[in-house]
C-alpha cells in the first residue's frame, strides 16, 4: 500500500499521545484508508508525515515541521483557495482525495475545531467545474459478476446521467465500458476487473453494498422497484453500489443525489457495437497517429453544436450509433427538416450558443453548490424557451413536434428566481446583495432601517455643525471604530458634553455620542439580520427550485437534441451531405467521401462501394498510399453516420443498418498505436471470427503482415474463406498480398477492387480512384525502375515475378490499361455486371412486357 495513505507511522502507535488535532488527523487517515486525507487548518489543508512527503514532491509545495509537545511532523499544505487545481494534480497522481473541512466555527469553539470529510474526490465522481471537461460526461462505472452474467452500470455524477445494461457472461461487457471510456471503476472486493478491460482507476468498494437485497433498497429509494426497471440481479447490484458510492463520495453532505432520478436501461444490441478498437481506428474521437496537423476526427468536423449539453449529446449518440431503422429515420427527418428551414435554423443556433450548461448546474443547485448567480443563469437559460418554441412552431416532423410539445417553459420556476434573486447578484451567498428586497416583508423592513439609519447619520454633519459651530466637523466611518464625528484640535473648545471620544489622531479626535451610538447599533442589527435572512431565503428559494430539477433536466435534454439535430443539420446543409436511404441490402454508396480526410485534403476523389449479401466480400488492392485504407474506413464512417441519424458525404446512399463495425489494422501499418506485435493482431482477429454476423461490416487492413510472407499469406487466406463461407459479413479487406485476388476470384460472393498509380508524369502519383479487378503486382517493381535501380536488376525481376505468377490475370495493371473511370456496377468484369443485372430482376412480378424490354435492354448490353 502506498506509504502517503492511512495511519503515518509515526502516529499509529502513540493515540493517547497525540495533540487533539493530530489525533483528529490520524482517525480521519484511520477512516479513509485508501484516500489521501486534506485535513483544514485554518486557510490551508495540510497533510503530515508520509503523506507530507508525497504531496510536497508532487505538488511542488514547502515540506516543513509542526513542533508540539509531542514531537515534530513533517507536513506541508495548499491555501484552500486554490484548492482544486493541486487535488487534481493528485488525481492525475492516481490517488483519490478526503476533503477534511473544519465544520464548527472557531470563534464560537473552545478546545480544538471539530473535522469531518466533507466530500471525497475520485476520477469518476468530480462535480467541480474546475476539473472537469465541459463538453465531456465523466463517468463511474460498477462492475459486477454473477455467476451468468456481467453487470454495468455508469453514472455521470456532474450530469445525473445514469446507464445500466448487462451481457451473458459468454459474450464480452468489455465493449460496453469502453464505449463510455469510464474514468474510474468501482468493483466488488474480490472481483476482478481484468474482464471489463476497464482502463481506468479502480477502486473496491464496500461489499456490503453490493449485497442483492441492500442494492434493491438503494436503487428503490431513487427509481422505486428496481423489477420495474432492471432486467438482471447483476444490474441491481451495480446500480445500487454505484449509487451508494456516488452518496459516499459526497460524504458529509445529504446523502441522497436528488437529481439523480433517470435511470436509462439499455441492451447492448440496441445500437451499433462500436469497440474500442473501432473507435480509435475509425479516429471517431480521438487522432490514432500523432503525425498530421489539427485536431481532426469524426467528432470534431461533426461538432457544429452550439452549447456544451449538445455537444455530450453528440457524443453520445456517436458513441452508441441506433440500429432500428425507425428511430434513424426519426432523427434524419428532424436533421432534414433542419435542412431545409435556413433561418430557423440560425435562430435556433444563435439563441442555444447563449444557453448555459443547465444540466450540470441544476445538479449543483440540487447538491446545495450554487450560488445566486447559479440560479440567475438558469433562468437566463430557461428564458430561452419560449423563443425557441417559436422558432419550432411551424416545424412538422415528428421528433422535434414532439420535442417542442414537451418543451417546459417552467414559468413558476422563471418567476421565482426572477422574484427572489437580484439580477446581478453577489457572489457570496451569506454577505446580502443576493435577495431582492421586495422579495420578503421582513427583509424589506430590516432594509428600510438600515436605509433609514444611513440616511439619518447623512443628516447629521449638518445638524452638528449648526448645534456646535465648528464649520470643518466630518461625519465619517471606518470598519474599525465605526461611525465617527471628527474635530480638529483647533475646534476642541468648542466640542459639546455629550461627544465621547472614540480615538485620537494627529491632528483631530474623533467622536461619537449615544445617538449616534444607537443608531450604528440599529444600522448594524438590522444589517446582520438581513444578511442572514438573505442567506435564508437564499436556501429556500434554491431548495424549490432543486425540487423541479426533473423538470429542468427534461428541459436540458431537450436542448440537448435540439442542439445536436440543428447541427447535423448544418453540417448537412453546409457541406453537400445527402440524406441516407435506410434499409434494402447491404451498403450502396455513390460518390462517398471520408468525411475527416476530405476536410484536411485540398480536393478528395469521391469513391462508389457496393456490398450486400451476395456480393460481401472485397479484396482491395493497389499501391502504398494509393488510397485503400482511406477508402475502406470511410465506407464505416458513412455507414456510423447514417446510423447516428446525420446525413453523409456522399452523392447518394443507401445503406442497411450494421450491427458493428469491426476493424483490424495489420500491426506493420498501427506502428503508432503501440501494440504491434503480431500476437496483438491475431487476438483482434480471433475476437472478430468468433463475434462478427451476417449483418456486420468488417474491415481488414493489411492483416496478416506482421509474420513472414508464407505464414502470412495463409492466414490471410484462411480468414477471407472462413469470413466469406461461414460469417457472410460485408467486408472490405485491404491487402499487399496480390495472391489473395486469385481467392477472391474464386469464391462466389467475393470481388476484387483496386487502387492504381499513375506515372505519366515521371513520378508516382495517384488518383485515388477504386476501379474493378486486381492491382498489378508489379508495382514494386515499378518503383525501383523510378528509383533508378540498374536496368538488368529491373529486368530481373520482373522475370522472376512472371514466374511465380504464372501468367494470372492483370487486370488493372496501369501499364497495359489506360486508367478508366470507375463503372456503376463494381464488378469483375461485364460478365459479372451482367449476372448482377439479372439477379435484380424479379421475374415474378413483371408483366410479359417488362420481360421483354428488359432483355432487349440487356442483349444491347452484350452487344
Ligand atoms: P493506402 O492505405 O493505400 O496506403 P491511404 O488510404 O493511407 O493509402 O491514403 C494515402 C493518402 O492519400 C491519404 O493520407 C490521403 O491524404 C490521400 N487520399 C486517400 N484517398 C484519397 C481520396 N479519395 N482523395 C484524395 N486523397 C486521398
Ligand atoms: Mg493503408
Amino acid at each position: 500500500m502506498d506509504a502517503a495513505l492511512g495511519v503515518p507511522e509515526k502516529m499509529a502507535d502513540r493515540g493517547e499521545e497525540l495533540t487533539p488535532m493530530l489525533s483528529q488527523y490520524r482517525a480521519l487517515c484511520e477512516r479513509y484508508d485508501d484516500s489521501l486525507v486534506l485535513f483544514q487548518v485554518g486557510d490551508f489543508y495540510e497533510t503530515f508525515c508520509e503523506a507530507a512527503e508525497a504531496t510536497a514532491r508532487l505538488l511542488e509545495i514547502t515540506l516543513t515541521q509542526r513542533e508540539d509537545s509531542t514531537g515534530t511532523y513533517p507536513m506541508a499544505g495548499i491555501p484552500i483557495d486554490n484548492a482544486e487545481s493541486y487535488i487534481e494534480t493528485l488525481l492525475d497522481a492516481g490517488y483519490r482525495v478526503a476533503v477534511a473541512d473544519q465544520v464548527q466555527d472557531p470563534d464560537e469553539t473552545t478546545g480544538v475545531v471539530d473535522r469531518a470529510v466533507t466530500r471525497i474526490v475520485t476520477p469518476g465522481t468530480l462535480t467541480e467545474d474546475e476539473l472537469l471537461a465541459t463538453d465531456d460526461n465523466n463517468f463511474v462505472a460498477c462492475l459486477t459478476e454473477d455467476p451468468d452474467r456481467f453487470g454495468l452500470a455508469l453514472l455521470d455524477v456532474s450530469t445525473g446521467d445514469f446507464y445500466a445494461t448487462s451481457a451473458r457472461r459468454e459474450t464480452t461487457i468489455a465493449d460496453e465500458v469502453s464505449r463510455f471510456a469510464p474514468a474510474e471503476a468501482v468493483v466488488e472486493p474480490g472481483v476482478e476487473a481484468d474482464p471489463f478491460d476497464a482502463d481506468c482507476m479502480v477502486s473496491p468498494y464496500d461489499a456490503g453494498a453490493f449485497e442483492p437485497g441492500a442494492a434493491a433498497e438503494t436503487v428503490a429509494t431513487y427509481f422505486g422497484s428496481p423489477d420495474a426497471r432492471l432486467a438482471a440481479d447483476a444490474e441491481v447490484r451495480a446500480c445500487g453500489a454505484l449509487l451508494a458510492y456516488a452518496e459516499y463520495a459526497r460524504s458529509g453532505q445529504d446523502d441522497r443525489l436528488d437529481y439523480i432520478n433517470h435511470l436509462t436501461r439499455y441492451e447492448p444490441r440496441e445500437y451499433m457495437l462500436l469497440d474500442r478498437v473501432a473507435l480509435s481506428s475509425l479516429e471517431l474521437f480521438e487522432r490514432r497517429t500523432v503525425h498530421g496537423d489539427a485536431e481532426v476526427t469524426l467528432l470534431g468536423v461533426l461538432d457544429e453544436t452550439s452549447c456544451a449539453m449538445g455537444s455530450r449529446e453528440l457524443k453520445d449518440w456517436l458513441r452508441r450509433p441506433l440500429v432500428d431503422p425507425d428511430r434513424i429515420e426519426a432523427r434524419l427527418d428532424a436533421v432534414e427538416e433542419w435542412t431545409r428551414n435556413v433561418r430557423e435554423r440560425e435562430a435556433a443556433r444563435e439563441t442555444l450558443r447563449d444557453v448555459y450548461d443547465i444540466e450540470r448546474l441544476i445538479a449543483r443547485i440540487s447538491r446545495g453548490r450554487a450560488d445566486a448567480r447559479d440560479l440567475r443563469s438558469l433562468k437566463d437559460t430557461l428564458d430561452a424557451v419560449p423563443d425557441l418554441r417559436e422558432t419550432l412552431s411551424g416545424f412538422d416532423s415528428e421528433t422535434l413536434a414532439a420535442l417542442r410539445a414537451d418543451l417546459d417553459e417552467l414559468e413558476d420556476v422563471r418567476a421565482l428566481i426572477d422574484d427572489a434573486i437580484r439580477p446581478d447578484p453577489a457572489r457570496e451567498i451569506t454577505e446580502g446583495e443576493v435577495i431582492n428586497p421586495e422579495y420578503d416583508a421582513e427583509l424589506a423592513r430590516l432594509r428600510e432601517t438600515e436605509r433609514e439609519g444611513k440616511a439619518w447619520i447623512d443628516d447629521l454633519e449638518a445638524q452638528e455643525r449648526e448645534r456646535t459651530g465648528i464649520d470643518s466637523l466630518k461625519v465619517g466611518h471606518n470598519s474599525v471604530h465605526g461611525y465617527y464625528i471628527e474635530v480638529t484640535n483647533a475646534n476642541l473648545d468648542s466640542v459639546p458634553d455629550d461627544y465621547t471620544r472614540r480615538q485620537t489622531l494627529k491632528n483631530s479626535e474623533r467622536f461619537y455620542t449615544p445617538e449616534l451610538k444607537e443608531r450604528e447599533d440599529e444600522i448594524l442589527r438590522a444589517e446582520s439580520r438581513a444578511d442572514d435572512l438573505e442567506h435564508e431565503l437564499f436556501r429556500e428559494v434554491r431548495s424549490a427550485v432543486a425540487a423541479e430539477s426533473e423538470r429542468v433536466q427534461a428541459v436540458a435534454a431537450a436542448l440537448a437534441e435540439l442542439d445536436v439535430l440543428a447541427a447535423l443539420g448544418e453540417v448537412a446543409a453546409t457541406r453537400d451531405y445527402v440524406r441516407p436511404e435506410i434499409g434494402g441490402d447491404g451498403i450502396e454508396i455513390e460518390g462517398g467521401r471520408h468525411p475527416v480526410v476530405e476536410r484536411t485534403q485540398q480536393s478528395f476523389v469521391p469513391n462508389d462501394t457496393r456490398l450486400d449479401s451476395e456480393r460481401s466480400f472485397a479484396v482491395v488492392t493497389g499501391p502504398n498510399m494509393s488510397g485503400k485504407s482511406t477508402y475502406m474506413r470511410q465506407v464505416a464512417l458513412v455507414t456510423v453516420l447514417a446510423q447516428t441519424g446525420s446525413f453523409v458525404p456522399a452523392a447518394s446512399a443507401r445503406i442497411e443498418p450494421v450491427d458493428r463495425v469491426f476493424t483490424r489494422v495489420g500491426a506493420s501499418d498501427d506502428i503508432a498505436g503501440g501494440r504491434s506485435t503480431f500476437m496483438v493482431e491475431m487476438t483482434e482477429l480471433a475476437s472478430i471470427l468468433r463475434s462478427a454476423t451476417a449483418d456486420s461490416l468488417v474491415l481488414l487492413d493489411e492483416v496478416g503482415r506482421g509474420t513472414s510472407t508464407t505464414d502470412g499469406l495463409a492466414i490471410a487466406r484462411a480468414v477471407t474463406e472462413h469470413v466469406h463461407d461461414e460469417i457472410g459479413a460485408l467486408t472490405l479487406f485491404a491487402t499487399h498480398h496480390h495472391e489473395l485476388t486469385e481467392t477472391a476470384a474464386e469464391l462466389p460472393n467475393a470481388f476484387n477492387l483496386h487502387f492504381a498509380a499513375d506515372q505519366t508524369a515521371g513520378e508516382v502519383a495517384f488518383d485515388h480512384e477504386v476501379r474493378r479487378g486486381a492491382a498489378t503486382a508489379s508495382y514494386g517493381v515499378q518503383v525501383a525502375r523510378e528509383a533508378g535501380v540498374p536496368d538488368e536488376v529491373v529486368a530481373r525481376s520482373t522475370e522472376l515475378l512472371d514466374a511465380d505468377r504464372g501468367g494470372t490475370d492483370r487486370a488493372g495493371d496501369p501499364d497495359a490499361s489506360s486508367p478508366e473511370p470507375a463503372p456503376e456496377v463494381v464488378a469483375d468484369g461485364p460478365k459479372d455486371a451482367l449476372a448482377a443485372r439479372l439477379r435484380e430482376l424479379d421475374v415474378a412480378t413483371m408483366t410479359p412486357l417488362e420481360a421483354m424490354n428488359a432483355l432487349a435492354e440487356l442483349k444491347d448490353e452484350v452487344e
